[in-house]
């Protein structure tokens, strides 16, 4: 079907062609995963379809969006911030709230994930580059360890925000630009953290990363994937799908882990996400009203209610983060690791 977005070139959408090549095993063979998909939060319009690849389950969205159309997907408010002084007291109490337990416990948990299972490198300052790092929230904890943190984001005000507020040193660009941002074998460890689902090329994502990466360095990925069983549970209501067209694939686990040893990388292993991180996708699948463009980005009561009501979702959401990871079952949100070889 096609879409009639003022922002679009007419010939990025309206076709009903397969996806030419799986973005993770490169497979040609393809079967519908999911039609008439829509926006969750309205920005974009018309509906949206997924092919799923049948070498590694991997989810794709057909058609592919060009690089440089996929900026006009974000609506202005598009993740959580706290930077909400122009908002009512009771948004701030609430971002405040918000922050205090379930944002800022689950970045720390994040941190930690990745830094137990890296290692305390030897000698010197470590040096972290996280990619779309958004407001910042994820560094501020990598550098209360000690951590040298630097940031690349799309957006210019998130930049701005990260060097003048929070003394983060960042650079605006997109994920395709980062090796023309940053000196190449110069970080010790490179995170995306709910990147590389939005990028039209992963396996050149890996590759950059690479670039930056000294010998001996880490890759650090998180991504949905749609071979877990909230995937399963939710179906075409899930939050990772409703995110199309922002969202353009959703690797199986596998697929990635494919996709991460081809571009070279060695021990590489999938790490199921904070409980808190993989609750958050089930209480929005479950309450698609209660996200924070709705709340942060517009007025009244009626998205507050729907926050309240995600919130209490979120309590069955960490059940069953508990129980796939106690049953050792691929996670709704995976963090994968590679290594650079020395
Ligand atoms: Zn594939």
């Amino acid at each position: 079907m096609s879409v009639k977005h003022p922002l679009l070139p007419k010939a990025a959408y309206g076709s009903e062609s397969r996806p030419p090549k799986c973005l993770y095993c490169s497979g040609e063979s393809f079967t519908l995963l999911f039609a008439g998909i829509q926006d969750r939060l309205r920005h974009v319009p018309g509906e949206h379809t997924f092919w799923k690849c049948e070498g590694c389950g991997s989810a794709l969205l057909v058609p592919m969006p060009a690089e440089s159309e996929l900026g006009a997907f974000y609506p202005a408010v598009y993740s959580f911030t706290l930077e909400t002084q122009k908002q009512s007291q009771l948004k701030q109490l609430l971002a405040a709230v918000e922050y205090s337990l379930f944002f800022q416990p689950q970045y720390f948990g994040q941190a930690l994930q990745v830094l137990n299972h890296i290692g305390r490198r030897p000698q010197g300052q470590r040096k972290l580059l996280d990619i779309g790092c958004g407001r910042g929230l994820r560094l501020l904890e990598y550098r209360k360890r000690g951590w040298d943190v630097h940031g690349s984001d799309l957006q210019a005000d998130v930049v701005r925000y990260l060097n003048d507020e929070l003394r983060i040193p960042a650079k605006t660009g997109g994920f395709s630009e980062v090796t023309h941002l940053f000196p190449a074998a110069s970080f010790d460890l490179v995170t995306s953290y709910l990147t590389f689902e939005h990028i039209p090329d992963v396996n050149e994502g890996f590759r950059l990363c690479w670039e930056l990466l000294k010998p001996g360095g880490w890759v650090a990925v998180l991504v949905p994937l749609i071979d877990s069983a909230q995937s399963d549970f939710f179906g075409k209501s899930w939050v990772n799908i409703t995110e199309a067209p922002r969202h353009l694939s959703i690797p199986s686990q596998n697929g990635i882990e494919n996709a991460c040893r081809a571009a070279g990388y060695e021990a590489v292993k999938t790490l199921h996400d904070h409980p808190l991180g993989i609750a958050g996708a089930f209480a929005l699948s479950a309450v698609p009203a209660g996200n924070s463009t709705q709340l942060y980005g517009s007025g009244g009561l009626k998205p507050l209610l729907f926050r309240v009501l995600g919130a209490a979702a979120m309590f069955a959401g960490l059940g069953f983060a508990f129980l796939d990871r106690w049953q050792g079952q691929v996670p709704a949100h995976g963090l994968i690791l590679g290594r650079k070889p020395d």
